[in-house]
């Protein structure tokens, strides 16, 4: 939009007589994109639009909005008066706000159905109460007039209309590293042009179009800065910490008293700010020629969900879904790679799909410390095939080419025949493995064609550790925005680690861009030599 609600209350047509024919045509083409706009706008509703309650600004509100620039020359700052603790502790914990609710559409409700987990209405907030001293005063000003056009210089006399202070983390350079905490004063102001129209300069704001999210507000209008945001992400979800312990961190090593709501919101405004590069992973994940696919229990509420990892050489997405095949229908239906999995049924559809070793040993391990002596003999004969082909791929993957499945032809050939003969046996393990074996027979002897090939799943595992362990600390998430925040994240996190870079500095400058309303840089490509 061009025209703010400010400037428009004061377009009439004592104003629109005013103008010469230039500046007039300038303003007729701003008001119809910005009718173009409102038009669209009043199509959308609660299911195809996600302007969360919170996304209002503070000085859009109502009480805000009527209060006209002060006449005199005293600057009306907000930020001298107890109004910005109200307003910038709205913006930083709609969550733990009553009337926000914990989505959208409740903010109408009149009073709460049952006691909802979070700040409690009449509860004392803990919002911002610190105020420091600031190491610079950023001056926001209109660069030209909203109606007529008119172009300024900076020495333009303007007055501050409203302002807010900001902290933020500053890194250091590789000559001098290290981390410092910045703190700025942001003074917005309000330019009177000669034509009679007043312009005020705003923070930006993003969009957040996933209404999968928890509706939280992309704003400039912030407390936590990119930096100290990007910070709070990695102690939360690369460093495992529970945000009381980030509380506590952020108290006695930076001495900021943050509250947990202004905490979590953080984590919110990350993920909103990171949605949109959830195309280009799944995109990635589905141009692979070789992915590792695992999962493992996730309860999200009241449900017991899976927490999926798809992961390549280059590539990591944590997804949050159920157990069946529905995932893998929606996110590789044009995959056209080799999939490495564990024997699970779900993968069964793929058509080039590998099979992880590391099960179907420990499964022959377990019957060679059984008490039955034809299950013993069984194991032995698998985990002896097993280590005979592994030493055979190992030393091809050195060597010259090979002709694996017939060098061991008859190896396999044994194999498959004993795999046939206990299809049916009484011990139930015995059977289990050699009905396991025989239906997936192709699959796990594929990668004798390709010894390059990993015969684990080894890295599919490694991705999900952090997060089992994880998972002990958060029990889960709460619900389906909850795990959206973790899982968008985490995929950023993940995929910029294992291309080489640092994956803060990226999402301190995802945050500060969406912010600003702009669109993230893409995820960085791999580092050379990767
Ligand atoms: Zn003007």
């Amino acid at each position: 939009m061009h025209l703010s609600d400010h400037s428009l209350s004061q377009l009439d047509e004592v104003y629109i007589r005013t103008l010469d024919e230039e500046p007039l045509r300038g303003l007729s083409l701003r008001l119809l994109e910005d009718l173009k706009e409102a038009r669209e706008r009043l199509g959308q509703n609660p299911t195809n639009s996600s302007r969360p309650p919170s996304s209002q600004a503070p000085w859009d509100r109502p009480s805000a909005s009527r209060e006209a620039p002060s006449d005199d020359e005293t600057p009306h700052l907000e930020a001298d008066t107890d109004q910005p603790e109200a307003t910038d502790s709205s913006v930083e914990e709609p969550s733990a706000r009553p009337e926000a609710g914990d989505s959208k559409g409740e903010a109408a409700k009149p009073e709460p159905p049952k006691r909802k987990p979070g700040k409690q209405p009449g509860a004392p907030g803990c919002g911002r109460t610190q105020v420091f001293q600031a190491h610079e005063t950023l001056h926001h000003r209109p660069d030209t007039c909203a109606a007529c056009g008119e172009p300024w210089f900076p020495d333009v006399p303007s007055v501050a209309y409203a302002g807010f202070q900001s902290m933020d983390l500053v890194w250091g350079s590789a000559e001098q590293p290290g981390l410092h905490l910045h703190i700025t004063d942001h003074r917005y102001h309000d330019r009177l042009c000669d034509c009679g129209h007043h312009t005020r300069a705003r923070p930006g704001v993003g969009l957040v179009e996933d209404p999968r999210l928890d509706p939280v507000a992309l704003s400039e209008w912030r407390l936590v800065g990119p930096g100290l945001a990007s910070l709070i992400v990695a102690l939360h979800l690369r460093f495992r910490m529970s945000y009381r312990r980030i509380c506590e961190f952020l108290h006695d090593w930076l001495g900021l008293s943050l509250s947990v709501g202004t905490l979590k919101n953080t984590l919110h405004e990350a993920a909103a700010a990171s949605a949109p590069l959830e195309q280009a992973l799944i995109e990635a994940v589905v141009a692979s020629d070789l992915l590792h696919v695992d999962e493992t229990s996730w309860p999200q509420g009241s449900e017991l969900l899976w927490l999926w990892v798809f992961t390549s050489a280059t590539v990591t997405l944590f997804v949050v879904a159920k157990r069946g095949r529905e995932i893998l229908d929606r996110l590789l239906p044009d995959f056209a790679g080799w999939l490495m999995s564990d024997g699970w049924t779900a993968y069964r559809h793929v058509p080039q799909r590998l099979r992880c070793w590391a099960h179907l040993t420990r499964k022959a391990q377990g019957l060679i410390e059984s008490y039955d002596r034809e299950a013993q003999a069984f194991g032995h004969q698998v985990q002896d095939a097993f280590d005979t082909l592994i030493g055979a791929i190992h030393a091809a993957r050195d060597g010259p080419p090979v002709d694996l499945p017939t060098r061991h032809a008859a190896l396999l050939k044994k194999l498959h025949a004993a795999c046939v003969r206990l299809l049916g046996h009484r011990h139930a393990k015995t059977r289990a493995l050699a009905v396991e074996l025989w239906n997936d027979w192709e699959a796990i002897f594929r990668v004798l064609d390709n010894p390059q090939w990993p015969i684990t799943n080894n890295a599919a595992e490694q991705a999900l550790r952090h997060w089992v362990i994880a998972r002990r600390i958060m029990m889960g998430t709460r619900n389906e925005a909850g795990s959206r925040t973790l899982t968008l994240l985490a995929s950023v996190i993940e995929t910029c680690r294992q291309r080489g870079h640092r994956p803060w500095t990226y999402l301190a400058s995802v945050i500060a861009e969406r912010r600003a309303g702009r669109s993230a840089a893409p995820l960085p490509a791999p580092m050379q030599g990767l």
